[in-house]
């Protein structure tokens, strides 16, 4: 089984009326229900729960991590955004969708500011496929239509992705990187634009099945602390591993 938790702050959906038509048990159970199934099993956590509902232990127990949070970033401890830095630099994968741009665990893992220029104008959007041989592209035609979507747009002041996967176009002239990939130590990152609150993005099939592809490709192979051992030659009698 695939150990997915979906992380959300939960804040527009219990303060703005328009939200909660959209998602009445918030973005994290609309995101965690189209992604059950026979080999994903998928926990929840937001804002309100202990801690974020994030410690070592629980993360250690997940193979891929969904963000989406925009409003409530600073109420994250930065504890909280370490444990999850630490956790894919050591191999767990993690999706950030939306205004996770904005995110204290994004930003410690990009190093950088990852702001860009935006616009709630309800913009229509056209998310194009950059790569249609990509395990996360599967599925998805040319594009994706959005009839609306916040418009985001470039510059973005995050680092250079390891690879695009989709560029979003907006009615309005914009362009953006909307779909990035990068690798982090052991782990892997895909960031994905489409989702602002107000518009029901995560009710698109197209959506959902590229959130699903993301998830079965950022399954660990591979999962270590990374440490910085001090070490003899390959073919030491006494091994090549000098141990505490
Ligand atoms: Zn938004």
């Amino acid at each position: 089984m695939i150990r997915v938790l979906v992380w959300n702050e939960f804040y527009h959906e219990q303060t703005k009326e328009s939200v909660k038509a959209i998602y009445p048990d918030g973005i994290h159970s609309t995101i965690a229900d189209f992604l059950k199934c026979d080999d994903i099993e998928v926990r929840t956590a937001t804002l309100e729960d202990e801690n974020c509902g994030i410690t070592k232990e629980i993360l250690d127990e997940t193979d891929v991590l969904i963000w989406w949070g925009h409003a409530r970033h600073h109420l994250v401890p930065d504890e909280v955004a370490a444990l999850v830095r630490d956790a894919v630099h050591s191999g767990m994968g993690a999706i950030f969708l939306h205004s996770g741009h904005h995110s204290k665990p994004f930003k410690a893992l990009m190093g950088t500011p990852c702001s860009l220029t935006w616009r709630e104008s309800g913009d229509s959007e056209l998310v194009w496929v950059t790569n249609p041989a990509h395990p996360i592209t599967q599925g998805i035609d040319r594009f994706i239509h959005l009839p609306n979507e916040e418009t985001y747009g470039e510059p973005v002041s995050s680092p250079n992705p390891d690879e695009v996967l989709f560029i979003g176009g907006y009615s309005g002239g914009e362009v953006f990187r909307s779909g990035c990939l990068f690798r982090r130590g052991n782990g892997q990152i895909f960031y994905f634009q489409p989702g602002h609150e107000t518009f029901p993005t995560f009710h698109i099939p197209e959506v959902q099945t590229v959130i699903r592809n993301a998830v079965r490709y950022l399954v660990p192979r591979y999962r270590a602390e990374i440490t910085c051992p001090h070490v003899r030659t390959w073919n030491d009698p006494e091994g090549y591993m000098i141990k505490k």
